[in-house]
């Protein structure tokens, strides 16, 4: 963990680009990433990752082995959250709905036991989502990544304790994502890359832009969001 003050942090709550983790969280340019780790590779303590099954990447004779893999790790004090795990009906013809829905609440079951936090692939499954919410009644936050749907979307998700986090679609002129996250609460939304060819610092800037505000202001939003999500401040 990066142990040193720094006067300007930028946190990417999820990437599968794993340079920042080999340089210990801390690059250049004083971003700190959540890296996407993949099931079955060893633990690095480097810096922080989430731990899951992505939903395309399900292969029906590993769930047992994957499942058991991320139980045995999740309580590592550098697993943010549990996820990216979801569902992805685009994915329909490879890995059935009812299955993936299967494993998506397996993770559920996993984040609510070991208290840690769920990252959501979320892909034209928004309802089941949200009765997934209704059903389970977690306590762990919710965060649906790469947000890119409409206002209206947002405001189902965000009604119900969800949070959103936004990455390169900011960068884009007419997306959905610049909409909405100028329409929400500080508190809702959080930023990241998803390891796209893109840096976090354009995200945070383009954040800003959109909602009128500061650099600096986005900087202590994500701080607070991510205390507040993970439960401990990013140093400890
Ligand atoms: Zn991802």
């Amino acid at each position: 963990m990066p142990c040193c003050v720094i006067d300007v942090m930028l946190i990417d709550f999820h990437t599968h680009n794993n340079e920042l983790l080999k340089e210990k969280s801390l690059a250049k340019d004083n971003s700190l990433a959540i890296y996407s780790h993949s099931i079955g590779n060893t633990i690095d303590n480097g810096g922080y990752i989430s731990l899951g099954l992505h939903p395309w990447d399900i292969v029906e004779e590993n769930i047992a082995n994957e499942i058991s893999f991320i139980k045995q790790h999740v309580d590592a004090n550098n697993v943010i959250y549990v996820g990216e795990c979801g569902i992805d009906k685009c994915y329909a013809n490879i890995t059935p709905i009812a299955l993936q829905q299967h494993i998506f609440e397996l993770h559920i079951q996993i984040s609510e036991t070991h208290s840690k936090p769920l990252l959501i692939h979320c892909v034209r499954a928004v309802n089941e989502i949200i009765n997934l919410k209704k059903k389970h009644k977690p306590k762990q936050q919710w965060i649906v990544h790469g947000f890119n749907n409409n206002v209206s979307t947002a405001k189902m998700l965000v009604g119900e304790g969800i949070m959103l986090s936004f990455g390169a679609a900011l960068l884009n002129s007419n997306s959905n994502a610049r909409k909405v996250i100028a329409t929400l609460y500080n508190k809702s939304f959080v930023l990241e890359t998803d390891g796209k060819d893109t840096s976090i610092y354009d995200i945070y800037q383009a954040a800003a832009n959109i909602r009128g505000t500061t650099l600096k202001e986005i900087e202590l939003t994500m701080e607070q969001n991510f205390e507040r999500i993970v439960g401990h401040k990013i140093n400890n």
